[in-house]
């Protein structure tokens, strides 16, 4: 049975709140952080489903921070799509990078934000693998290494935390600077 589309407002690239750093968030996380946290993450997984997409008319996206939803905690959620219908959850609260590879990537066909409702041209350097140190929904720490889409979408989500957007990052003069020093993916 197809579940019911969370009722969650995704703000604009122009407001205010997606321009400040969120503040670390503090536990217990409160019922309705815990909900909003659950309803971002099946509005993800949803995104991600070509007819539910179509029938909604949403964009797909993989990650979501709650600046995005005008709460500016550092908290955010990446939903992977394992390609057979079940999606990975990934909840990370106050994150931190531990380390990461020398190796820069970028995504060829541009990266995309859920907030950001125009095309944009041009790429953003991305560290190819990434190791965070974050909480889960229960305040416990955990380690996680993640590569190529999946840092991407980690990195893009941590420069949200600190109200930094995608299109921030892209010199509009020379959009696909130092493109021959980085990997495509
Ligand atoms: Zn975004």
């Amino acid at each position: 049975m197809e579940q019911k589309l969370p009722n969650i407002k995704i703000l604009d690239e122009k407001d205010k709140r997606l321009h400040i750093k969120s503040k670390p968030a503090t536990f217990p996380l409160s019922d309705d952080m815990k909900k909003l946290i659950n309803d971002s993450l099946v509005y993800l997984e949803m995104s991600q489903d070509e007819k539910i997409a179509k029938k909604y008319n949403l964009r797909a996206g993989m990650g979501l921070s709650m600046c995005q939803l005008g709460i500016n905690t550092r908290i955010f959620v990446v939903s992977e799509d394992h390609g057979d219908g079940t999606f990975g959850r990934y909840v990370v609260i106050n994150p931190e990078i531990v380390s990461h590879s020398e190796e820069l990537i970028y995504v060829g066909e541009g990266e995309g934000c859920l907030s950001v409702n125009r095309p944009v041209e041009g790429i953003v350097p991305r560290y190819a693998r990434v190791t965070f140190k974050a909480y889960d929904i229960d305040g416990k720490e955990y380690t996680i290494r993640v590569r190529e889409d999946m840092a991407v979408a980690f990195q893009h989500e941590l420069d949200h935390l600190n109200g930094i957007l995608f299109v921030d990052k892209i010199d509009p003069k020379n959009p696909y600077k130092n493109k021959d020093m980085m990997r495509e993916i």
